[in-house]
């Protein structure tokens, strides 16, 4: 961060404001561990913070301390709006650009309180008044460690806030495995666990939280796996009939993408997923290697992320979705 920026967000932090701190739309560990660390920061420092996610977080992140605080806008819409007009200062964490937000965009777009963006995706829109965007981290939680630091707060962290970022450094780095984890992120983690961080027991609650019937849902996915073996790809889908029928709730698809690249020599992989409420078919990318899924979700399906792991939508039916799909891998030179 610009060193003047630093400077000026000491400025506005010397006296309590009302701050409201905002994730993207469908909120993972990341978004909830940076937005929730940085609230509980933010409390330490008698400010009066409010974290409003667009729409409801999966519930094996209901364990994160302060979550039962958070907003949840599209339930709850005439108040967040009041919050957000009434705040002085806008925290916007783990995404770029507004239409991430979803239909909270257009409430985000008439504010004029400043807005303060810690994102590690590609191409920020140009909201912010202060940026502290770079894509080499691998999650937005590492960067409010350093933001805390660059504010000289360091002294601030404890077990609470570092349980939080914790957990959005676990979950964002593949459980340390993706690239953009370095040697700083695992002295990073060090001192969270210096902290008191149950890092043993933070991926238990994260990812031994499974019901029966999640397990079932993946087996589905996996059998419905296909391999486009020429072209190391594999992909698999899921409709909303069959998540109906293992009684699907919110989180259950987290990370069953990445069961595609686990087979030997595949490096692109996604994963469909049907939606009949919002009339969408969610789509995941994830890739190893030098193939970029952000670029490909950016021209080819709506959406964007980072090089190894992206996110897109598709408008039309699962099997026209998938077509495509197939259609543009087979030009694809992987
Ligand atoms: P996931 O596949 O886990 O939902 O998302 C992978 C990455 O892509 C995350 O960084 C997420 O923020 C981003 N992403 C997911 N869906 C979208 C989307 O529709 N648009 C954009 N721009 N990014 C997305
Ligand atoms: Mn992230």
């Amino acid at each position: 961060m610009k060193i003047q920026d630093i400077q000026a967000i000491q400025l506005l932090l010397a006296t309590p404001k009302k701050i409201a701190i905002i994730p993207h739309r469908g909120p993972d560990g990341d978004a909830m561990g940076s937005t929730l660390g940085l609230y509980h920061f933010l409390l330490k420092n008698n400010h009066q913070p409010t974290v409003i996610a667009p729409n409801d977080f999966p519930d094996f992140l209901a364990w994160l301390p302060g979550s039962e605080t958070v907003k949840i806008f599209e339930k709850d819409t005439e108040n967040c709006t009041k919050i957000l007009e009434e705040a002085e200062l806008i925290f916007t964490l783990d995404f770029n650009a507004f239409h991430r937000t979803g239909e909270m965009e257009h409430t985000l777009a008439k504010l004029t309180a400043p807005f303060i963006m810690i994102d590690h995706h590609q191409k920020p829109d140009d909201y912010a008044a202060y940026m502290y965007s770079d894509t080499s981290f691998g999650s937005t939680c590492e960067m409010v460690y350093n933001f805390i630091s660059f504010l000289g707060k360091k002294e601030d962290l404890d077990k609470t806030i570092a349980t939080c970022i914790y957990t959005g450094i676990l979950t964002d780095s593949g459980s340390f495995r993706f690239p953009g984890t370095t040697g700083n992120t695992h002295r990073i983690i060090a001192e969270l666990i210096d902290l008191g961080v149950e890092n043993t027991q933070i991926p238990v609650l994260l990812f031994d939280n499974s019901s029966y019937s999640r397990l079932q849902l993946l087996g589905r996915a996996l059998q419905n796996m296909k391999v486009l073996e020429e072209h190391k790809t594999s992909y698999t889908t899921l409709t909303q009939a069959e998540l109906d029928s293992f009684d699907y709730v919110k989180g259950d698809t987290e990370g069953i993408v990445n069961y595609g690249l686990s087979i030997k020599g595949i490096v692109f992989t996604a994963i469909f997923i049907e939606n009949k409420d919002e009339k969408i078919i969610k789509i995941s990318f994830r890739s190893q290697g030098g193939f970029d899924v952000n670029q490909f979700a950016r021209d080819h399906f709506n959406g964007g992320g980072h090089s190894n792991a992206a996110g897109g939508r598709s408008d039309v039916s699962m099997e026209e979705t998938v077509k495509k799909f197939e259609a543009l891998v087979n030009k694809l030179k992987i």
